[in-house]
């Protein structure tokens, strides 16, 4: 049995606003992942199969690996596609922000969003949400925004709606911001919503090795590169290091997503709780982090780097060299020593 954990009051304030709207956009945040997309076009699914004239805006492109997802193709990038965008927030009198906690998480469509007098929904999983949502369902303890998007459908008697390919994109979400359940995960009722959307066979194998086990072969060797060369392992600290210049990168012929995962695999290592992952983009160093256990990388991604993002799992920008973000990580090594 699914607690319903969802304000009664909530649910049917949404209920009201979703009587009265006929269009709605969707949006989610920047380099949207599995999460992101899985949410948005799981609901956006939903409300198309209730009648609804529904659209995912999502503010830039979507990641190759990512194409795999039920009607990606659909999706409106704002950065490709502005005056489409623009139109549909304008034309919306409905707009769900999902996966993210503020307007500044989904850049120049935020200043749009922000303009719009359609109400707002947030629905949610990152802490400390913002308050320019009308409604707002933030679950910080929840694996993923997809699983927050089935129970607020349930709740909603809208599970009706559901078919093979919304239960397909609400499982990418669930599996990959856990880890294929092996994070953020460790309580019955996630597998009772899993039970329920294997019944609409969605073909679980496939769906993982397409979100999380397809590689390249020069992606393949980057990360053999990157384990063997390049990560810097702090046994007293608990900590370990990995960075990637943009020469390095164009050695293995780069492509956004080759790293994915990378981050990860320094905590094998039992002596290592945290890991920093170092990628020197075109305009700045992105910053990810994973840690085990109490170690916040939430907390030390918005310190050190005005990031965010879960106890185990953040990341962040650094506007400046890799030299300079490095001696940032000595930092929080001499500040987090042990
Ligand atoms: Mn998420």
């Amino acid at each position: 049995m699914i607690e319903p954990i969802i304000d009664s009051r909530v649910i049917e304030q949404l209920k009201q606003l979703l009587k009265n709207a006929r269009h709605i956009v969707i949006t989610c945040h920047l380099s949207p992942d599995g999460d992101a997309l899985g949410s948005t076009l799981g609901l956006c699914r939903v409300l198309r199969n209730m009648g609804k004239d529904a659209h995912v805006v999502v503010p830039d492109q979507v990641p190759r690996a990512l194409m795999f997802i039920p009607s990606v193709r659909d999706v409106v990038v704002y950065t490709m596609a502005q005056l489409r965008g623009r139109f549909l927030v304008r034309n919306a009198d409905l707009i769900f922000c999902l996966d993210f906690n503020t307007l500044k998480r989904i850049d120049k469509l935020g200043e749009v969003i922000e303009m719009s007098n359609a109400p707002r929904v947030l629905i949610d999983h990152h802490l400390n949400p913002d308050n320019v949502f009308d409604v707002k369902i933030s679950f910080p303890h929840l694996s993923s925004t997809c699983e927050v998007v089935y129970r607020t459908l349930m709740q909603m008697a809208l599970l009706r709606y559901v078919d093979t390919e919304v239960a397909q994109c609400l499982y990418v979400g669930m599996m990959t911001d856990t880890g294929n359940f092996t994070y953020s995960s460790d309580y019955p009722e996630i597998y009772e919503i899993v039970a329920h959307l294997v019944s609409y066979r969605i073909n679980k194998q496939w769906l993982y090795n397409m979100a999380m086990n397809t590689f390249s072969a020069d992606s393949l060797r980057l990360q053999g590169y990157a384990l063997s060369e390049k990560m810097q392992v702090f046994p007293e600290a608990g900590a370990a290091l990995i960075t990637l210049t943009r020469e390095e990168l164009e050695r293995f012929n780069y492509r956004e997503g080759d790293t994915e995962g990378l981050v990860d695999k320094p905590l094998c290592a039992p002596e290592v709780q945290w890991v920093m992952f170092l990628r020197e983009d075109a305009d700045q160093i992105n910053v990810a982090c994973r840690s085990e256990g109490d170690f916040s990388v939430s907390e030390i991604c918005s310190r050190y780097f005005g990031g965010g993002g879960h106890k185990n799992a953040a990341g962040g920008d650094f506007k400046g060299t890799m030299e300079e973000a490095v001696e940032v990580f000595h930092r929080v090594l001499a500040d987090y020593g042990n």
